[in-house]
This record gives C-alpha cells, sequence and structure tokens, in this order.
C-alpha cells in the first residue's frame, strides 16, 4: 500500500495572488482536499465551506455531479475564482436474484423503526465540527482487504432496481478485528439499527464522516475519541447482510462519497 493518499494538483498561476491546494482528482464521489492561506474564505459553488486555522478545508463531489465545481477563494476583498471540471465514473451493475423477499422490500412494521434509523445517521452525518483529522491519511480498517463491494453499483434485487450501494465492502470472517480508518469522534454508535446492525459513526471534522456497518461486537461508545488504527470491534452479519462483511461509508455531510477515493484503492 502507498502511503501517499492523495495526488496532488497543485495550481498556483504567476498571476494568482493567493495559492491554493487541492488534493485529490475531480471524479465523481471523490472527496476533495484543500489547502488556502489562513484567514481567507472559500465558497464553493457560491456556498461558503469551512476553513481552519491552519487553511485546510474539505468537500465532496456527488455520485451523480455533473457540473464544473467554483471555487472562489476571498481574501481582503479580493475574489479568485477557479474553475474545475468533474469527470465521470463509470459504475457496475449488481444483480442478485433469489434473496429473501423481506431482504428487498422491508415488512411494513418495521418502516417506523427505519425512519428513527435514519433519523439518527442522519444527525450524526450532519454535524459539523471544527476537528481537522479529514487532513490526515486514511488507514484501511482490516488487514486482510480483499473487496467484494464497491461503491456506486446500481443493485438490481430479485429484478427490482433498488437505490446504489453507496459502500465499500471488504470480505473477513465474522469476528475479525475492525480498525479506525482516521482519528475521531464518535457521534453513533447503535448495536441494531435495521439495515445497518450494529454500526458506528465517526465525526473526523467539517462535515467529512465514516460509518462502520454489520458489525458484531462494539468497543466504542458514543462520545468517545479513539485513534486511528484502534480497535472499535468486530466484523459482523448484524443487520440486512448477506453474510459475514464489513461494510464502510463516508460523508461529506449527507453526500454518499466513496470510500475508495481516500484509501488509495482506486
Ligand atoms: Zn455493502
Amino acid at each position: 500500500m502507498k502511503k501517499l493518499f492523495f495526488i496532488t494538483i497543485l495550481f498556483f498561476a504567476s498571476n494568482s495572488l493567493y495559492a491554493l491546494e487541492l488534493k485529490g482528482t475531480f471524479h465523481q464521489g471523490n472527496l476533495i482536499l484543500g489547502k488556502t492561506e489562513k484567514k481567507s474564505k472559500i465558497f464553493l459553488d457560491k456556498k461558503e465551506v469551512e476553513v481552519s486555522d491552519q487553511g485546510f478545508f474539505v468537500f465532496g463531489l456527488s455520485k451523480n455531479r455533473k457540473n464544473d465545481v467554483l471555487i472562489e477563494v476571498v481574501k481582503n476583498n479580493v475574489k479568485e475564482k477557479y474553475i474545475k471540471k468533474v469527470y465521470k465514473k463509470t459504475y457496475k451493475i449488481q444483480k442478485i436474484d433469489g434473496l429473501p423477499r423481506k431482504q428487498v422490500t422491508p415488512p411494513k412494521e418495521v418502516y417506523a423503526r427505519i425512519k428513527n434509523d435514519n433519523k439518527l445517521i442522519g444527525e450524526a452525518r450532519a454535524v459539523k465540527s471544527d476537528l481537522v483529522f479529514f487532513k490526515d491519511e486514511f488507514a484501511l480498517p482490516l488487514s486482510n482487504s480483499i473487496i467484494t463491494g464497491v461503491y456506486g453499483s446500481q443493485r438490481i434485487l430479485n429484478g427490482i432496481p433498488k437505490s446504489p450501494h453507496y459502500g465499500l465492502d471488504f470480505a473477513a470472517k465474522e469476528g475479525t478485528e475492525i480498525k479506525a480508518m482516521l482519528n475521531g469522534v464518535a457521534t453513533l454508535s447503535e448495536r441494531d439499527l435495521y439495515y445497518t446492525g450494529g454500526t458506528i459513526i465517526f465525526d473526523h471534522g467539517h462535515g467529512v464522516s465514516t460509518l462502520y456497518m454489520h458489525m458484531k461486537d462494539i468497543y466504542i461508545k458514543k462520545g468517545q475519541r479513539v485513534k486511528q488504527g484502534e480497535v472499535i470491534g468486530t466484523v459482523g452479519k448484524t443487520g440486512r447482510s448477506t453474510g459475514a462483511h464489513l461494510d464502510i461509508r463516508l460523508n461529506w455531510f449527507d453526500v454518499k462519497l466513496d470510500p475508495a477515493s481516500v484509501l488509495n484503492l482506486e
């Protein structure tokens, strides 16, 4: 595994007043890390994004983003504009047949539960903290990583088109230790969510969060700080899962991103 997880694009036009450094490629679903001068303001598509004391900021490109990205750097009332083209990603089509009916369409009696689960997950992902862990390199959550499912796959279950799969799936035996990919603070820790089973969400600052699902054991409580590499629990098959595996998610607020884009797996 390469150590460097971002490819650096540095544009530093000769007539440019302020440096803007961007890491990450502008492909759909990617997380982009930026650095500007201290005390600069950054506007993304005309909306202000938080800039850390050191000048770090972050944003994500949605799965189907087509429009160019407009980045404006403002310092001392002087504005600089940058326009970045977004590159398309091709997504797989994943057909799974012969699933039990309740795995494809949940029974009515669990609708309220699903709604409540989604509320908890939504609230955890909406956390806007000034942590700056998002600027650090991510590490793989398992020592042995065999990928069995990728971001963006359109799933057709028993012939019914479902929402795309936004996670990255790793094959692993039940009970395998899961390690935190990045320093963070747990904003959700639940043992039994309907779809995702044992679930932990970590906040890494500025809207960047990671989620681990289908876990068997959970060692982290909500509000707890973790260090990268710390064991947070074990692989399971809890929730709606076809078997033991780890499914991880990456978000920038409610924008679902490709975890492979920060794990050097593309
Ligand atoms: Zn999955």
